[in-house]
């Protein structure tokens, strides 16, 4: 069935590529940005699509439209961005939280909140599970970003509690790919970027610390997996690929894989970065039927491929 479907953060590196998805599957998108992080080049080629249609818009601000399916991703996730004016990062994930659980409140449409294992701060159980309560500063340089995707999850279940609103809460755990912003600072693209120009790759501390990295087109089939659930499925559901790396690890395979002869640098760990990180994804293979399929390098391959045609 054709859907008419809003994506909130729809210019952005994951809402160009959901964007892209549900027009390929036949749907309606409206994708409204402010283009803070995101941009028209990320989605230039949908324009043409009579299917496809361009908001400029504020989630902070109240919106009205109708459609069947919200998925909320407007929100900067990269700690560069998000740190740059927190502020607006909390009334982003608070207010715009708010402003579309209304929306779907009023027009009784589904809605998935694009949450993050940033919930679970600097975890302190590993790998993090769904039912772990995290470990977050609530005070720290993070906490902009992590407490008010909290609060947004605290959103998003009172609403179902209190108003019957259909909700699915989705925890991203690291992704990369095309169409990662080159200076948001994210370290894969960071580290292909500096790879590609013969600068230095810059460690954070030790680079023992891990993440497990999930390659976009796994993350999209997770997210629609997700929204297509019935409406007794509400999460928190992880998903993110399981295969946990060390940052220096991460460093040495794009060296590699660009044949760079960039050297590896070591510089200071930002406050509070998480010490590790790796999702528990039982509940998503059970739930979703889903599992990620594209291996580390296969996908670096191809972000590599991406930011060479796009950088100068
Ligand atoms: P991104 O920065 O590329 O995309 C975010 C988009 O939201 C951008 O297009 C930006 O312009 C838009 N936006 C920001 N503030 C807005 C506002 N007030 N009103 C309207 N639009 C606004 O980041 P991304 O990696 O695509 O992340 C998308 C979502 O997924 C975010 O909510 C993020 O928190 C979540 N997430 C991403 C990751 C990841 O690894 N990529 C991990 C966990 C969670
Ligand atoms: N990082 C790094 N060099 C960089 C950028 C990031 O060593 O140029 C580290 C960062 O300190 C963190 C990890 O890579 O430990 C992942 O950082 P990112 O900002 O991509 O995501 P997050 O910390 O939010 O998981």
């Amino acid at each position: 069935m054709k859907k008419k479907v809003l994506v909130t953060g729809g210019a952005g590196f994951l809402g160009s590529h959901l964007c892209e998805r549900l027009l390929n599957d036949g749907h309606e998108v409206l994708c409204m940005d402010n283009y803070f992080t995101g941009g028209k080049q990320n989605i230039a080629h949908l324009l043409s699509n009579p299917y496809f249609e361009l908001i400029r818009h504020d989630v902070t601000m109240p919106y009205f439209v109708e459609v069947d399916e919200i998925y909320n991703l407007a929100c900067p996730a990269s700690p560069i961005h998000y740190q740059y004016n927190p502020i607006k990062t909390i009334k982003t994930s608070v207010m715009g939280a708010i402003n579309m659980l209304g929306l779907a409140k009023r027009i009784r449409a589904k809605i998935l909140q694009a949450s993050t294992s940033e919930v679970y701060g600097d975890p302190t159980i590993h790998p993090q599970t769904e039912d772990y309560w995290g470990n977050v500063n609530p005070i720290g340089p993070r906490s902009c970003y992590d407490e008010g995707k909290r609060c947004a999850e605290s959103l998003f279940v009172n609403y179902h509690a209190q108003n019957e609103v259909r909700i699915k809460i989705m925890r991203i755990f690291n992704t990369y790919g095309p169409r990662m912003h080159p200076n948001d600072g994210r370290v894969v693209s960071n580290f292909i970027v500096q790879a590609l120009k013969g600068q230095d790759i810059t460690v954070y501390g030790d680079g023992g610390q891990t993440r497990s990295f999930c390659y976009v087109d796994d993350l999209i089939n997770g997210m629609v997996a997700m929204m297509d659930t019935d409406d007794s499925i509400q999460g928190p559901i992880n998903v993110g690929n399981p295969s946990e790396f060390t940052i220096l690890q991460l460093a040495q395979q794009v060296v590699a894989l660009t044949g760079s002869k960039s050297k590896i640098i070591f510089k200071s760990l930002p406050t509070d970065d998480p010490m590790q990180r790796q999702p528990d994804i039982t509940k998503a293979r059970e739930i979703l039927k889903w599992e990620p399929k594209v291996k580390l390098e296969e996908g670096l391959i191809k972000t590599i491929e991406y930011f060479k045609n796009t950088i100068s």
